[in-house]
């Protein structure tokens, strides 16, 4: 592909207006604007809290502000590795490569593209780890940083002369995107059926069309009005604003059988919750490593996972329609909404997401190294390489990937460390700021509120699949995700608590 036209990019649009109401019935475009539509359901809910933040309003995504600014905000030392800070502010996705394909690739110039590192002394030294890691900032068993990045032999470059696009199939078709964000393939037929639908029957010289230009600046105010407006494409381009409102609702997930309870019932999280007496709220929970690990976890699922795993009974704005369009228009329509996570994000409380939440499987390199008369020559092959192009096969020394949340040593991927530290204690409040515990901490905390010892009460609550999920619906749709995932307590009030949002955090990298 070449770099033309990536100074200032942009993608056509006819949009279908009405004067009187000033409001826009649908919009007509290519697959390259579903594409970006497409592409913010595949962000990481780290990811989209960064690219949220950075453009300088505070639009909650639930908790998952809350989450990532606990992220930034704590210090290094509470981490087990650079890296495990590093992989949660700038979350690594199996969908990075398709998302820089976009035509307007907005999406995240601070995400690093997927890099591999080795020991320079690799070949050289035997005491190497055999190894290599996907941070820089990983350190070898013979001491070194392991920061000599990875040569690849050069792939053959696989002709990309599809029809499809890269997440719609069909590239070259035109589709009908309504203001809600329902996207279909555009005909007459669909056209005069949404039309029907929407009241304009008979009343159509009040309809105009407007032809304009959808350039960079306007894909983050489209992703913000995503999660500030039920009308986001008039709010984007009529409007200029978000402030029309937005609507979340929780209800109620259908509770499992025992049968269901049983069988996944080995692993279990435990916290101490400090509930208010007479409210019956938690006020927060006290709790170890494991049900941290398990909450920055969420930061590298993408939004549609989390849609996916949430089920039914969610609203918020129009994440619905946008994944259920998704799933009927996508390209890849076999891989449903699994969440597939890169490899190192692996850590053991994972798996009471089990079969929901899996990391992919990291892949192999060979090492080749070659002499010859005047130089020497190292360079990596893939899995897939064709290896026919090597004629030493004894030299093909292969490289796996180690944990680069675990420091120093030689940790395979299956022993997988967590993000922070072992024998930590942490305070997680009910709207998920989470802070390294001591005992200051607590009664701190009790004094902020002007509560006395007395009206709080302290519960033990152990937590299986069921309640991990009720948890994580809770983060995302409301601004109480322990009172409402954890006791089933009715959300007080889904708009934006003024008081609650976590004040905006120096982010320390
Ligand atoms: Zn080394």
């Amino acid at each position: 592909m070449s770099n033309d036209g990536l100074e200032n990019p942009v993608i056509s649009l006819k949009l279908l207006i009405d004067k009187e109401k000033n409001k826009v019935v649908y919009a007509e475009a290519g697959g390259d604007f579903v594409d970006i539509l497409f592409s913010f359901l595949t962000l990481p809910m780290g990811t989209l809290a960064r690219l949220l933040e950075k453009s300088n309003s505070s639009v909650p995504i639930g908790c998952f502000n809350n989450i990532y600014a606990s992220v930034a905000t704590m210090s290094m030392k509470h981490f087990s590795t650079e890296a495990s800070k590093q992989m949660l502010l700038y979350p690594g996705s199996l969908n990075q490569d398709k998302c820089q394909k976009t035509k307007l690739r907005m999406i995240d110039d601070d995400s690093q593209a997927t890099k591999c590192f080795m020991c320079p002394m690799f070949v050289r030294s035997g005491q190497c780890s055999k190894g290599y890691s996907n941070f820089n900032t990983s350190r070898c068993s013979c001491g070194n940083l392991m920061n000599e990045v990875i040569q690849f032999q050069r792939k053959g470059v696989k002709a990309s002369a599809g029809t499809n696009g890269v997440f719609v199939r069909s590239a070259h078709t035109s589709f009908i995107i309504t203001d809600d964000l329902k996207v279909e393939v555009n005909s007459v037929m669909s056209t005069l059926k949404l039309l029907k639908e929407l009241g304009y029957t008979d009343d159509c010289d009040k309809l105009v069309d407007l032809i304009l230009d959808f350039n960079l600046q306007e894909v983050t105010a489209l992703l913000k009005c995503l999660f500030t407006s039920d009308t986001p494409l008039t709010d984007t381009f009529l409007k200029k604003k978000s402030s029309c409102g937005i609507k979340r609702m929780l209800s109620p997930p259908p509770a499992l059988s025992e049968e269901e309870r049983e069988s996944k019932a080995d692993q279990t999280i435990t916290v101490n919750a400090y509930v208010r007496k007479k409210e019956g709220n938690i006020m927060y929970v006290e709790c170890g490593e494991d049900f941290v690990d398990l909450l920055f976890t969420f930061l590298a699922m993408p939004l549609q996972s989390v849609w996916g795993i949430s089920g039914n009974g969610v609203t918020f704005g129009c994440i619905g329609n946008l994944c259920k369009s998704f799933k009927e228009l996508s390209v890849d329509s076999a891989s449903g909404f699994k969440c597939v996570l890169p490899h190192y994000y692996k850590c053991q409380k994972q798996q009471l997401l089990d079969d929901l939440v899996t990391t992919h499987k990291p892949p192999t390199y060979y090492r080749f190294v070659s002499f010859s008369v005047d130089h020497f020559r190292e360079y990596c092959l893939t899995e897939n390489s064709d290896k026919r192009l090597v004629y030493a096969w004894d030299k093909l020394l292969p490289v796996t990937s180690i944990d680069p949340k675990s420091e120093g040593n030689n940790n395979t991927a299956d022993e997988s460390s967590g993000f922070v530290k072992k024998g930590t204690k942490f305070i997680v409040t009910d709207d998920l700021v989470i802070t390294p515990s001591n005992s200051s901490s607590v009664l701190g905390m009790l004094k902020d509120k002007q509560i006395s010892l007395e009206d709080v009460e302290c519960r033990v609550i152990s937590m299986k699949q069921e309640e991990v999920i009720r948890l994580l619906r809770a983060s995302l749709v409301t601004f109480s995700a322990l009172s409402t995932g954890l006791l089933a307590m009715e959300p007080s009030s889904t708009s934006v608590p003024e008081s609650r949002f976590y004040k905006k955090p120096k982010i320390e990298t």
